[in-house]
């Protein structure tokens, strides 16, 4: 690592952006691609070649052999497959050689990654194609290409193909609705998005030695540590060496790539940190946070450290979320989420307020399955992140400027009477409002919806197709009733208020962790959807699936496969847990508290023999004795239950949720209750306070 790096000039380095194209390609070919872009029609044959003949140069001299179409399964994570630039020449010898047919289409064998049945295995040829908006980028000697993932039908098989359509959708309907408004310029608007990412770092030796961590990505064992997060020193302290380094080499990679990693900080819990990049598009935000999440793995190894991005990997602390920052941002540079200055700015603020507003309500299901996971059923809901109920925080200001709406009342500014949409000018938001509001899952701050209940080891893409297509929805509403309206002013007037006051129950401004709003939500109609198999039945439900069709970013096909994979995905993931639990239980715990027993027996013996009290002894070996007992019961009543999952896929998760995580934390509780008596060289492998105070 370069002690005095000059970040404007490595930034980006790795990236055939835009000033790379301007600088090697011809301007016409420049041209060609950038109206590609701007109308969304497909690369020319000839513009894909010069583009991919200057790639390969540039490549190269990067020192790239191979290209790779990068693209986003379903999986969550990435997937690559890596060809090298040889062709050849008939002498033996061979030249570098890329094509722009290579560079736009590639075909792949899909039958191995999730599809939900969208494919049968002997149709499995899938396809993937370059997303000319993504840059193609230099990454250990291959050159990656962004690319979207279908079937031969054109089914979509990934996360980017699903979002793309749902930012179209989403600016399609902003811009009928800025028209209304006088705006005649904005030719797009973009879904804007700034997900701020958690994660823990632990030594790899430590890590080496627990399977779990290693099988699961979480610990499945451990008794807290003496010491928690109590004292609240670790949030924004000072940042020890090893993992300052690791941080440094971090932002370097990441800039050289492109992203605009921006923040770093220690986070709440021990060995707990944040990086936060600043906002992009919705597309290239999603392509980011993928970046960032490999790199950290990667670049962790380096420090002979550990990343850990599972929503829960310690029990005793806090968990990891990911904040994802969510805006809409006009082309000629306005953001529709900021309050304006002029009456006219407020109408129009207000209309995008209202829709959304309307929009998570009517939509709360879809959003609260879009970031349930198996890792985030162990962290919403806990105190220490969102609740599992949807509700929107606005601020003390704008709450009461909407209630006052609602009501016809007076704003509380004493001059101020009833405030009259499109006449009146919206009194001053503060933008860092210091009473922010962390208990709730979705926060207005300022100028941008901070949506809180994502899972740190996520996809952004779910819960972003889930905000642009509720936008995209209910701004299709808004903008079919105000074009035809005889009386815009007083249209708009009845619509936002008549929005906010059928659409109320969801915001709230109080605490989101406290049982009072449990009990008020309910009485709201709220839903309270406390894990993933109470969420995902509500997923492919009628009204989903026609709002995703209507809007063209799922065929219902498309749609219902994704539930299936979800469960699909949840069910695996429990399984292996419950398998890992029991095999670290029967083999790993109970073998050493066993050794513990014996050896306790023996100086019991020992003791008795010389005629020496030996009290603390037996009682220890008492209780021992008995817990291993009942921790050989708990692992047969798991094990017996993994032989019983039934064979339907919702079934099967159910059972998943409601049989076999009890059955493993009734394992778990026994085995942390053993290692709180258990002499600490027996134990198998590091606890708590080895693994969170290194
Ligand atoms: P906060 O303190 O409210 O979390 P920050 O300024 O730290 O705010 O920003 C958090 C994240 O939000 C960053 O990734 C930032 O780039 C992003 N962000 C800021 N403005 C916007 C916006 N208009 N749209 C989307 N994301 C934004
Ligand atoms: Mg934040």
């Amino acid at each position: 690592m370069n002690p005095t790096l000059n970040v404007p000039e490595i930034f980006g380095t790795d990236v055939f952006n835009e000033a790379a194209m301007k600088q090697r390609l011809s301007p016409d070919i420049y041209e060609a691609w950038k109206q590609c872009i701007r109308t969304g029609s497909s690369l020319p044959l000839n513009v894909a070649n010069e583009i991919a003949e200057a790639m390969k140069l540039w490549a190269t001299e990067k020192g790239a052999t191979h290209y790779t179409h990068w693209f986003q399964p379903m999986t969550g994570i990435t997937a690559e497959k890596h060809d090298s630039f040889i062709s050849p020449r008939g002498d033996g010898r061979v030249i570098m050689e890329f094509s722009g047919k290579e560079l736009v289409r590639g075909e792949s064998d899909a039958s191995s990654f999730p599809s939900g049945g969208l494919r049968a295995t002997f149709e499995a040829r899938g396809y993937t194609a370059w997303d000319p908006t993504a840059f193609a980028f230099v990454k250990d000697n291959s050159l990656y290409i962004p690319t979207c993932f279908f079937s031969y039908t054109g089914e979509a098989l990934d996360e980017k193909t699903p979002l793309l359509r749902s930012m179209d959708e989403v600016s399609r309907e902003a811009i009928r609705i800025l028209r209304l408004f006088g705006d005649t310029e904005t030719k797009r608007v973009t879904a804007s998005v700034g997900a701020e990412q958690e994660y823990f770092l632990l030594p790899k030796d430590l890590y080496a030695q627990r399977e779990d961590l290693r099988l699961t990505g979480r610990t499945l064992f451990g008794a807290p540590a003496p010491k928690g997060e109590e004292l609240e020193t670790h949030y924004f302290g000072t940042i020890r060496t090893r993992v300052s380094t690791f941080m440094k080499d971090l932002d370097e990679q990441l800039w050289r790539l492109g992203v605009l990693s921006k923040t770093k900080h220690n986070e709440v819990a021990p060995c707990q940190h944040e990086l936060a990049p600043i906002f992009s598009s919705a597309s290239n935000a999603c392509d980011s946070n993928q970046l960032i999440m490999e790199i950290m793995k990667k670049c962790a190894a380096k420090h002979n450290l550990v990343c850990l991005l599972h929503e829960k990997p310690f029990s005793c602390v806090s968990g990891s979320g990911k904040h994802n920052n969510w805006s809409l941002a006009t082309d000629t540079g306005k953001n529709l989420f900021s309050p304006g200055k002029t009456p006219r700015q407020n109408a129009q603020f207000l209309v995008f307020l209202a829709a959304f507003v309307k929009g998570v309500d009517e939509y709360q299901d879809l959003l609260r399955c879009s970031v349930a996971y198996a890792g985030n059923d162990r962290r919403l809901g806990a105190n220490e992140a969102p609740p599992v109920i949807l509700s929107i925080y606005l601020g003390d200001e704008l709450h009461a400027v909407v209630e006052s709406i609602i009501n016809g009342s007076n704003y509380t500014a004493p001059e101020k009477s009833v405030m009259r949409i499109g006449v009146d000018v919206m009194p001053p938001i503060p933008k860092d409002t210091t009473d922010r509001n962390r208990t709730s899952p979705l926060a207005f701050t300022g100028n941008k919806f901070e949506f809180r209940m994502l899972g740190s080891s996520q996809s952004i893409a779910d819960p972003n197709i889930a905000l642009n297509t509720i936008m995209a929805e209910e701004l299709n509403g808004f903008a079919t009733i105000l074009e035809n309206a005889e009386d815009f002013d007083a249209t708009l007037q009845t619509l936002v208020c008549d929005t906010f006051t059928a659409h109320q129950r969801i915001l709230f401004n109080g605490n989101g962790y406290s049982e009072a709003w449990r009990q008020e939500a309910a009485r709201r109609g709220l839903s309270e959807l406390r894990s993933t198999t109470e969420a995902m039945p509500r997923y492919a439900s009628e009204k989903n699936v026609a709002l995703v069709t209507k809007h063209g970013i799922f065929t219902e096909p498309e749609f219902r496969a994704r539930n299936e994979i979800h469960l699909e995905t949840y069910r695996k993931t429990i399984n292996i847990e419950a398998k890992t639990t029991a095999d670290i239980a029967l083999r790993q715990i109970l073998p050493a508290v066993s050794s513990y027993c014996a050896d306790l027996a023996n100086r019991v013996t020992g003791k008795k023999a010389v005629g020496c009290a030996c009290r603390a002894e037996s009682a220890l070996l008492e209780k021992l004795s008995t817990g291993i007992d009942a921790l050989y019961d708990c692992i047969e009543t798991l094990q017996s239950k993994l032989r019983a999952v039934p064979a339907t896929s919702i079934e099967a998760a159910q059972y998943f949720s409601e049989e076999i995580v009890p059955a493993m934390d009734a394992v778990r509780a026994e085995a942390d209750a053993m290692e709180l008596i258990t002499d600490k060289t027996y134990w198998p492998f590091p606890t708590y306070s080895d693994l969170l105070f290194y």
